[in-house]
């Protein structure tokens, strides 16, 4: 059983130091447990918090402990109730090959799933994010203007092309010509401004001539500066994540912009609301998101990119790469 644990806890950005790979023997199931092997490992921006000691709304892993992550995993024998061999699961396995889990926190996919991993992305996690973040705290009308950064990646694409769906005017914002081709030609946002551009600030103010009403929160930093400004009155912003500042170990260079944000929100009205995906909102929101998103990809009104790497030995770097931007789509590593 290879596993992926955490060596040492980063100081800045993670490298090859911080993860390590180690194998053992493949764990054995109990009585009412079953034995899951990984098929596919989802990665994602949360995992660099868990690497860090300081406080969060979640535990960190320990030093030694297996890297935290939820899989798709097919079930190999099982004396679960309710599960059996041969049943694909989304399960909290982390990184590594076997695990062995009593059947809670598992959600069954049956024998025969239909592309297995987009549960771990479009169907999972990251479009639920967008899709509860979006409607509930951005609540986006039609004809309003919604910027979103990330653009190309689980979250921001999500949110962009279910705000085209709302009637919005929706324009993203990603690093590098090839992902805002990709955002305005195959997602169809009206626009996409890269926030590598020296002139982003005035490349975003060009695109939303009648200002900002909604913007998502993904990253933070420049982008944020950039979009202050444009704000409208009671304007919304729910804040997602902050990608752009998650390795950072003081303050960000430069001039504090704690009175910009401040005075924005309190000038403009605007709503600012932080949320955590699975203890914000309730169960049955999430039943309404899974019927309306397998709805939105059968009709063709949501397309999604994923990113696939192989094999659990790249599962370090391909996180690294993710969290600078050298990932393009929801990044899904191959284990078996
Ligand atoms: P992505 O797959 O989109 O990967 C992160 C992306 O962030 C990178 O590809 C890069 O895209 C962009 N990025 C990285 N650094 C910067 C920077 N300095 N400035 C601007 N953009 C940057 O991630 P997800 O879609 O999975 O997640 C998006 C956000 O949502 C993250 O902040 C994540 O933590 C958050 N999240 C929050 C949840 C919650 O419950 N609150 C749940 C799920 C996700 P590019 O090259 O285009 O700049």
């Amino acid at each position: 059983n290879r596993q992926i644990v955490l060596a040492k806890r980063p100081e800045g950005a993670p490298d090859g130091e911080t993860l390590r790979l180690q194998t053992g023997d493949i764990p054995k199931p109990g009585g009412g447990e079953m034995l899951l092997r990984t098929v596919y490992l989802s990665l994602d921006p949360y995992m660099r918090g868990r690497m860090s000691a300081a406080k969060s709304y979640a535990t960190p892993v320990e030093i030694g402990g297996v890297m935290t992550g939820q899989v798709v995993a097919e079930v190999m024998q099982s004396d679960c109730d309710g599960f059996k061999a041969g049943d694909f699961m989304l399960a909290p396995s982390g990184w590594q090959d076997y695990a062995v889990s009593d059947g809670t926190q598992v959600l069954n996919l049956g024998n025969e799933p239909q592309n297995p991993s987009w549960s771990l992305g479009i169907l999972g996690m990251p479009g639920y994010t967008a899709y509860a973040g979006l409607l509930q705290i951005g609540e986006p009308k039609p004809g309003e203007t919604v910027v979103v950064a990330a653009a190309s990646g689980p979250v921001g694409a999500t949110v962009g092309q279910i705000a085209k769906i709302k009637g919005c005017r929706v324009v993203g914002i990603a690093g590098g010509p090839e992902k805002c081709a990709h955002v305005v030609e195959t997602l169809g946002f009206d626009a996409c401004i890269d926030h590598r551009a020296e002139d982003f600030a005035d490349q975003l103010a060009a695109v939303c001539p009648e200002g900002i009403d909604v913007y998502f929160e993904n990253v933070g930093g420049k982008v944020l500066y950039g979009v202050l400004p444009l704000l409208n009155p009671f304007a919304r912003m729910p804040v997602c994540g902050m990608v752009a500042w998650y390795n950072l170990t003081g303050l960000p260079d430069g001039p504090d912009h704690g009175p910009q944000i401040l005075s924005t929100i309190l000038r403009m009205k605007v709503k600012v609301q932080g949320f955590i995906i699975f203890d914000s909102f309730p169960i049955s929101l999430y039943q309404e998101f899974a019927r309306e998103m397998t709805g939105w990809l059968e009709d063709g009104k949501i397309q999604y990119k994923e990113q696939m790497v192989d094999g659990l030995e790249a599962a370090p770097d391909a996180l690294y790469d993710l969290l600078e931007g050298r990932n393009f789509g929801k990044m899904v590593v191959k284990v078996g």
